[in-house]
């Protein structure tokens, strides 16, 4: 079978490897559809120091099961959630296992952008009424999920989304799923076919007004509410907080799901005013990743259109291809998937 592996920057393998076989309580998943991640590219640009398999966005068919599996059957057609609670640790026992520290993942020694993952039977969930490639949004509609409930919006809330990506985008619905008054997109400050097509995207889901990220987008946001935004989800670079925190209403909320690409990194805080102003800075950091059932739930019923947001597919062999287009700024470019 074949595994994608990569190492920074931007080095690519296509190993051969041996299929492996499902142990007891695990299940041998072929796989349907990978999407590639605006974390992934992160990674292949300068955070992946060793080698380290590539892709966990993904669904895919049950091929064979180990002994004793009872959850799933041969033929099934499943997602797998990248990262698993325990269900046994303190935090777990007492219904927060969000800060589940014992997680398992395959992401460690297995790539999703390949032929075949082995895991554990808990780690995948059925679905129905949805292609692989659909199915395979679900793992980046968590994190989205996950980012706006962070934030606990109000009913009628005037909400901001950074960043345009795919979460950022999806997050846009979910807001107003979760009953925003109106959704601000703030996109990134660099004025491209790439960006000017998510920002369109971005309407579509649900964004009201869309603001480029060169303007001073604290000032716009105060110039477009009252008294500022009820809360922020920042699905963008972490520089863009300080102006998150600056368009935020007194008791504003702003959740973060954003990545520097090296760690150590600072913001600077206006500290008296984050106090004054009475603010929240929550991290969402969605692992492990919850919400599977409601993500694959609102994309079968197209509440979340995933063929809007999957502009591109390619097959495994032409990953270079793949990766280089998801990356283009050139290009009208969406979420791009992997078929093997
Ligand atoms: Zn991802
Ligand atoms: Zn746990």
């Amino acid at each position: 079978m074949r595994a994608l592996w990569g190492k920074a920057p931007f080095q690519y393998e296509l190993r051969e490897l041996p299929t492996p076989k499902p142990g007891i309580g695990q299940v041998l998943v072929r796989i349907g559809a990978c999407g590639i991640c605006g974390t992934d590219l992160h990674m292949q640009r300068a955070m992946n120091r060793d080698w380290t398999p590539l892709g966990h966005e993904l669904a895919g068919v049950v091929e064979q099961v180990g002994q004793g599996v009872t959850l799933v059957q041969t033929g099934d057609r499943v997602i797998v959630e990248n990262n698993t609670g325990c269900g046994v640790c303190d935090a777990c026992k007492n219904g927060e296992s969000r800060y589940c520290r014992n997680i398992s993942s395959f992401m460690n020694d297995q790539a999703g952008f390949g032929d075949y993952l082995c895991v554990a039977e808990t780690s995948v969930q059925k679905y129905r009424d949805l292609t692989p490639r659909q199915a395979a949004l679900a793992e980046p509609l968590t994190v989205a999920i996950d980012v706006a409930l962070r934030a606990d919006i109000p009913l009628n809330a005037e909400v901001a989304v950074w960043g345009a990506g795919p979460i950022g985008i999806m997050a846009c619905k979910i807001a107003k799923l979760r009953g925003a008054r109106r959704v601000f997109l703030v996109g990134s400050p660099r004025q491209n076919t790439r960006n000017q097509f998510r920002m369109e995207l971005a309407h579509e889901f649900g964004a009201d007004v869309t603001i480029g990220g060169d303007e001073d987008v604290a000032a716009a946001l105060r110039r477009f509410t009252r008294d500022g935004i009820d809360r922020a989800l920042v699905t963008a670079p972490p520089p863009v907080i300080p102006g998150a925190l600056r368009a935020c209403r007194f008791g504003g909320i702003i959740a973060l799901i954003g990545l520097e690409e090296q760690s150590g990194q600072t913001i600077p805080l206006d500290i008296n005013a984050f106090h004054f102003q009475k603010l929240q800075l929550r991290a969402s950091h969605a692992i492990p990743n919850h919400f599977f059932p409601i993500a694959l739930d609102l994309l079968a019923r197209r509440v979340v259109d995933a063929d809007k947001l999957i502009t591109h597919t390619f097959s495994l062999d032409e990953y270079l291809k793949a990766f280089s287009l998801a990356s283009n700024p050139n290009e009208r470019v969406g979420k791009v998937t992997i078929e093997p």
